[in-house]
């Protein structure tokens, strides 16, 4: 039972405190399997104020359940039930109490949450006794502010075992290449965000790794030099749509976005060309964990983090990978060592 708090969203100094609890546990689905069903209890619990209607919260809802529907590629069918308002607190609690009391009552308000795959308990703000946002893994997630859609995407995305999102800033010293990471650095994923902004603005799609830690679609490992094609993300597809290769220090994973599903939204560099993510170790080892951030990183020659069509990307001393061409949002690349390992 471990306790992780991993997150602060600074810009939801608002209005709530939100938990969600039980871990599904999903695995890759074949296309022609019918949906995973998974079930949301929301519970609002108060000592007395009431900051939303049960619209509100409807909307919320709806807005998160179809989101994951296109981020599974309709692996995924999230319903939710919500309580009425239950006045079973005394006053503001601190983290801790919400995380440990919270489902027992509910519980005493005859509300069973351990009878639904996940839930989210929702809270009036507590002023100087709100939390940060936090995922408790594995029984819930708080969130500590209004109840932005991109926020409930977000913290159930690691109740499904997602992590961060972060992109590495590099330079040179001496010749040599550093880098440092910024765990919420990637803009473009609603579990990055630059800590609140982006998920506030509603975000764009779960990254390929990400969709790949849901079970959502499979990750093509690949060794030998050669030409691959790489279909994007967001939508269903024969065609590979995570390429990953393996150096010695880190996994690398290629995926690539296009201005559809759930990134139709999405403008500018994002959706130009391939980007190549960096996690420190096979994020399915047994033992790994799953809430490891994984890293977008930028091209040594450009400093760019997306590779258009006829340029190349390269990590010094390990690959290149030359976007040959990009037809109907499919990418063709060109995959070469830089050293002898192949
Ligand atoms: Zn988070």
């Amino acid at each position: 039972m471990r306790r992780t708090t991993l997150h602060h969203l600074g810009l939801l100094a608002g209005a709530v405190v939100l938990v969600a609890a039980a871990v599904l546990a999903l695995g890759p689905a074949p296309a022609s399997a019918s949906p995973t069903q998974v079930r949301v209890l929301v519970v609002k619990a108060t000592w007395g104020p009431q900051p939303y209607t049960d619209a509100d919260i409807d909307t919320v809802m709806q807005g998160v359940e179809r989101f994951y529907a296109t981020a599974s590629f309709e692996k995924v069918a999230m319903t939710d039930t919500q309580t009425p308002w239950l006045d079973v607190m005394s006053g503001p609690m601190s983290c801790l109490d919400e995380t440990q009391q919270l489902p027992r009552l509910a519980s005493s308000a005859g509300w069973n949450p351990a009878g639904y795959d996940k839930v989210v308990f929702l809270v009036p703000d507590g002023g100087q006794n709100g939390c940060p946002s936090t995922f408790e893994d594995p029984s819930g997630v708080l969130l500590n502010g209004a109840v932005p859609v991109g926020a409930v995407i977000h913290e159930l995305g690691h109740s499904f075992g997602m992590g961060h999102a972060g992109l590495l800033t590099c330079w040179y010293e001496q010749k040599s290449r550093l880098c440092s990471g910024d765990p919420y650095g990637d803009t473009s994923d609603v579990m990055g965000g630059e800590g609140g902004s982006n998920v506030l603005a509603y975000v764009g799609d779960f990254g390929a790794l990400q969709k790949a830690r849901a079970g959502w679609l499979t990750p093509r490992y690949i060794t030998k030099p050669g030409t691959y094609r790489l279909a994007p993300l967001e939508v269903a597809s024969t065609l590979q749509q995570a390429l990953v290769i393996r150096g010695t220090a880190y996994e690398y994973w290629i995926d690539e976005r296009q201005p559809v599903g759930n990134d139709a939204h999405l403008g500018g560099p994002a959706v130009t060309g391939f980007a190549v993510h960096r996690i420190s170790e096979d994020p399915f080892a047994p033992g790994a964990d799953p809430l490891m951030p994984d890293y977008l990183v930028p091209n040594a020659h450009s400093s760019s983090y997306y590779t258009a069509p006829g340029k190349t990307f390269t990590l010094p001393g390990v690959f290149t990978l030359t976007a040959l061409s990009r037809a109907h949002g499919v990418m063709t690349i060109r995959f070469r060592w830089l050293h002898s390992q192949a």
